[in-house]
């Protein structure tokens, strides 16, 4: 779909490098970039830095990628603005570059996807995605909204831990999804802002977006760094697209850049280089999964200890799906009224749609909490 992509012109400055990097000649000169240069022409890294580096990396880089379509070259990726950059970059991009301007995301959604897609000029519309009635997945509507939906619409997916319900298809339901999305040459955008939270494990995590990219297909990828690595303040993230081709992929990261060069120039490097220190370094990789899991099991024992908790108190309702949601939310399923009440009685603060993060929850908070839903729904 992205075959009528054409080269994007060099930026006029950094367009000098390009150029200065291909002439052979010995006696080339770049005096295009007002960037420091040694006697030597040559970029200075300071001592300090260099010192400071080797604190942060020790082995030589690791290769992760062993996705075939890495292999392939047909997945251009740029660093972008934690997962709401890579939204509003992959946004802008379609928006100039791809035939249908209709975005589906899911009903309901995090609050920042609509606006983030109309500024970008897309057209907003939803998919049935979740039932109040069962608290679950509302898998009949999601497949009547995205059949009914035109050719070639952009469809956002969570890759899991869907926020705010925790409600994620199972894999099953996941091929399903794919299987009508490719049928009706439906793009999947994938947003991955919670990767790990969901199962405790980054790879069962990547477990939809992995499916996509098997079948060969193109797809988008939003990846959001803030969460996972509780590196919130750097902004680290990363918008990958997948290609039917090496050269495709080409052209489009050339006009991703010019995207990117218009709305920011390039994004700070000092988070970014702390997560690829991470990833490339096969003992840090390993600690940085054992860590995650840690934060993905707290929130887990944080649902048991508040089901628990209201089960012993006797609060009227099922609450089994505060067990059943993943990742960092819990829909409880209080309405606005409720949760007014719990702020105003309690100070307790939370969505007005009733979605409270476990990840805020601790042990000593919870019997306050159970008190509160239970006056709140005893009310
Ligand atoms: N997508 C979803 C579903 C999110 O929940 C969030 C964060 N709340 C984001 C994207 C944005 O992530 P970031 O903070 O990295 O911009």
């Amino acid at each position: 779909v992205f075959a009528s992509v054409v080269q994007a012109p060099e930026d006029p400055i950094l367009g000098v490098t390009v150029a200065y990097n291909k002439d052979p000649s010995p006696h080339k000169l770049n005096l295009g970039v007002g960037a420091y240069r040694t006697e030597e022409g040559k970029p200075l890294v300071l001592n300090v830095v260099r010192k400071a580096e080797q604190l942060l990396v020790n082995d030589p880089l690791v290769n992760f990628g062993y996705s075939l379509a890495i292999q392939e070259n047909r997945v251009t990726t740029v660093q972008c603005l934690s997962g709401t950059g890579s939204l509003r970059v992959g946004a802008e991009f379609l928006a100039q570059h791809y035939h249908e301007r209709t975005i589906y995301i899911p009903q309901p959604t995090w609050g920042n996807h609509p606006e983030v897609f109309t500024s970008a000029g897309l057209s907003v519309k939803t998919y049935r995605y979740y039932s109040p009635n069962t608290r679950g997945l509302d898998f009949q509507g999601l497949l009547e909204d995205l059949g009914s939906a035109p050719a070639g619409a952009i469809v956002i997916l969570h890759a899991c831990a869907h926020n705010p319900t925790g409600v994620d298809p199972t894999s099953d339901q996941w091929e399903q999804i794919r299987q009508l999305m490719r049928s009706k040459g439906l793009l999947p955008f994938f947003d991955s802002a919670y990767q790990g939270f969901a199962s405790g494990s980054l790879d069962a995590d990547a477990a939809s977006v992995r499916m996509f990219v098997a079948d060969g297909g193109e797809c988008l990828a939003a990846q959001s760094y803030a969460k996972n690595m509780g590196l919130y303040g750097e902004r680290v993230g990363a918008l990958s697209i997948v290609c039917k081709t090496a050269e495709v992929a080409s052209r489009v990261e050339s006009q991703l850049k010019l995207v990117i060069r218009l709305m920011y120039s390039n994004p700070p490097i000092h988070g970014a280089s702390i997560v690829a220190t991470v990833l490339k370094d096969r003992d840090l990789y390993d600690e940085w999964t054992v860590e995650l899991k840690a934060m993905a099991d707290r929130i887990i024992s944080m649902r048991k200890q508040l089901y628990d908790a209201l089960q012993a108190r006797g609060t009227p309702g099922d609450w089994s799906h505060i067990l059943k949601q993943i990742g960092m939310f819990t829909f409880t399923g209080l309405n606005a009224n409720q949760v007014a009440f719990m702020t105003k009685e309690y100070h307790i603060y939370m969505t007005s749609d009733g979605r409270i993060s476990m990840a805020g929850l601790s042990t000593r908070t919870v019997p306050n909490l159970t008190e509160a839903i239970h006056a709140a729904v005893s009310n």
